[in-house]
C-alpha cells in the first residue's frame, strides 16, 4: 500500500528543463562527498551535538510517551499525544499548549510554545526569534510527531544553562495540523487530501491553520518532519532537503542550504547514521537522478521559503536500510525518532549560531522582494528549480507585472485566502487590485497567472503601473 502510493507520488512530479549538477551545492553528506560535491567549510564545527546530549540527558519527570514506554513498540495515538500534551503544560511553566484550529473531522489542531522561564506571549514572541516544528504533516509518517513530544518535554525540564539561554531567546514551536490523518493512519487528511500540496490554494482547514501560525508567530526557522520509504538507490536512514523553488528570495535559499548541510544534515551524521538528499537517487556514490523534491510552491517546503522564512524538508526511512545496525521493528522505530530528534537539534543550533542573521535576513528579503515588485526587477518563475533551469520560455517572466486586476467576484472568492498568505490587496470599482510591490510578491503570480500550475484564479495582469 505504502509502496505504491510513493511511487504515485513520484510519478506525479513531472520534471522538465536542464537539470544542472548537483555539484552546486554543498552538502557534508558522504553521498555527496563521494560525488565530488564540496564539504562543508573546513572545521566548521556546531553546538549541535552538545545541545542535543544535554536535552536528551533532560529529567523525564515521569512523563513518559505511550512510545517511550513501550521502547518502540508501539506509537503514540492522537488521543494520548493530547494527553500528553495537556501533562505536559500542567506540569511544566515552560510550556503553553493552545488550541489554533480544527481539523475536517473538528479535532482540535494543538500548538506547544516552550520557553524560558516561561513561554512568551504571542506579540512579544513574534518580535523575537521563533523556531517552528511541522510534526508530520502525513498521518502515516508517525516519528517525527513522536519526536516532537520527546522534545517538547525534554525542553521543559533541562537544566542545562545552553538551553535555557536559548529558551529565553527564541520561542519554540509544535504543532501537528493532521490529527485525523495521524486517527486514520493516512498521509491525508480525512477528505483525503495531501495537505502538503495545498499551501497555496490553502483549502484544507489544515493547511489554513499552519499559514495562520506562520502569520501570527512569524517563525525565523522552520523543519518539516517527514518519512519515506527506502529503496534501491534510496536507502541511507534520513533524508533532508532545502526549498528548491526559483522565487525565493537567494539569502534565504542560503541559509536553507546551509541549515541543511552545516546543521541538520550534520547532526543526523553524528549520531552515525547516513543522510541523503530528498528526490535524489545516489548509485555507487554518485547521484544520477532526481525523482521528487521539486520546486512547487504548493509544498510547505518551499511556500516557506516564499515567505522568507529559513525552511527545510526532514525524512527518515520508516524501513530498515542496510546500514542499520539492528534491523529489528522496534530498534528501527526508536530510530526513525532519534533522527527526527536529531535533526530538530539541527535546527536548534542554527538558531543558535545564527539568530540575529535569521531574523534580519527574513525582514531584508521581505524588504528585497517588495523593491523588486516596485521596481519590477527581476524575474519571476513559473518553472524549473534551484538545479534546474527552465527551457520553455513560457516559465520565466524576464518583465514582471506591476500587479493583478481582480474583478469582484474574484475577489469574494480569493479573500480569505489572500489574507492568509499575508497578502494585501486595493479594493477598487472593477474589484481589487494586487500589487507585486509587498513581501509576498513572489507568490502573487503563482496564485494568478495563467501560466502558474497550481494558480487559484486567473487574474488579469497589469502591465501599466
Ligand atoms: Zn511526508
Amino acid at each position: 500500500m505504502k509502496k505504491a502510493r510513493i511511487t504515485a507520488a513520484i510519478c506525479a512530479t513531472a520534471m522538465t528543463g536542464a537539470l544542472l549538477t548537483s555539484g552546486q551545492f554543498t552538502s557534508t553528506t558522504p553521498a555527496a562527498q563521494a560525488a565530488g560535491a564540496p564539504a562543508s567549510p573546513a572545521g566548521l564545527k556546531t553546538d549541535g551535538d552538545s545541545l542535543q546530549r544535554a536535552l536528551a540527558a533532560a529529567p523525564e519527570k515521569g512523563l513518559k510517551t505511550p512510545f517511550e514506554l513501550s521502547n518502540g513498540a508501539t506509537w503514540t495515538s492522537v488521543e494520548q499525544a493530547r494527553k500528553f500534551r495537556h501533562q505536559l503544560d500542567a506540569s511544566s511553566d515552560r510550556v503553553k499548549v493552545q488550541t489554533v484550529g480544527r481539523s475536517g473531522n473538528k479535532q482540535p489542531i494543538e500548538l506547544i510554545s516552550v520557553g524560558f522561564p516561561k513561554p512568551k506571549p504571542l506579540a512579544q514572541a513574534k518580535k523575537g526569534s521563533v523556531v517552528l516544528f511541522n510534526c508530520s504533516i502525513h498521518g502515516n509518517e508517525p516519528s517525527g510527531r513522536e519526536g516532537c513530544l520527546q522534545m517538547a518535554r525534554d525542553m521543559s525540564t533541562t537544566n542545562d544553562p545552553s538551553w535555557k539561554r536559548l529558551l529565553k531567546q527564541s520561542t519554540v514551536l509544535f504543532t501537528n495540523i493532521n490529527p485525523d490523518g495521524w486517527k486514520a493512519n493516512t498521509r491525508g487528511n480525512a477528505d483525503g487530501v495531501d495537505i502538503n500540496r495545498d499551501f497555496l490554494a490553502l483549502e484544507t482547514p489544515e493547511a489554513q491553520t499552519l499559514a495562520k501560525i506562520m502569520g501570527d508567530w512569524k517563525p525565523d526557522v522552520m523543519n518539516d518532519l517527514h518519512e519515506f520509504g527506502p529503496r534501491e538507490y534510496y536507502n541511507t536512514q534520513a533524508l533532508v532537503l532545502w526549498p528548491r523553488n526559483r522565487n525565493v528570495d537567494s539569502r534565504i535559499h542560503g541559509l536553507s542550504q546551509r541549515m541543511v548541510n552545516a546543521y541538520t544534515g550534520a547532526q543526523i551524521e553524528a549520531g552515525g547514521h547516513a543522510v541523503g538528499i530528498y528526490g535524489e537517487l545516489v548509485k555507487d556514490g554518485a547521484p544520477f537522478q532526481q525523482v521528487a523534491g521539486d520546486h512547487q510552491a504548493r509544498i510547505l517546503r518551499n511556500y516557506t521559503g516564499m515567505r522568507h522564512i529559513t525552511g527545510q524538508l526532514t525524512e527518515t526511512a520508516s524501513r530498515a536500510v542496510p546500514t542499520d545496525d539492528d534491523q529489528s521493528a522496534t530498534a528501527v522505530n526508536r530510530r526513525r525518532v532519534t533522527d527526527q530528534y536529531a535533526s530538530a537539534m539541527g535546527t536548534m543550533s542554527m538558531m543558535m549560531e545564527n539568530r540575529r542573521a535569521l531574523a534580519n535576513q527574513s525582514a531584508q528579503a521581505a524588504e528585497r522582494t517588495t523593491q523588486a515588485g516596485a521596481d519590477r526587477s527581476g524575474v519571476i518563475y513559473f518553472s524549473g528549480q534551484d538545479n534546474m533551469l527552465p527551457t520553455d520560455p513560457a516559465g520565466v517572466e524576464t518583465h514582471p507585472m506591476c500587479g493583478y486586476q481582480l474583478t469582484a467576484a474574484q475577489l469574494k472568492d480569493t479573500r480569505k485566502t489572500l489574507k492568509l498568505h499575508g497578502i494585501t490587496f486595493k479594493k477598487n470599482d472593477a474589484g481589487a487590485y494586487v500589487t507585486l510591490a509587498q513581501p509576498g510578491r513572489s507568490l502573487i503570480p503563482l496564485l494568478f497567472d495563467e501560466r502558474a500550475d497550481y494558480g487559484i484564479t486567473e487574474a488579469t495582469p497589469v502591465t501599466q503601473c
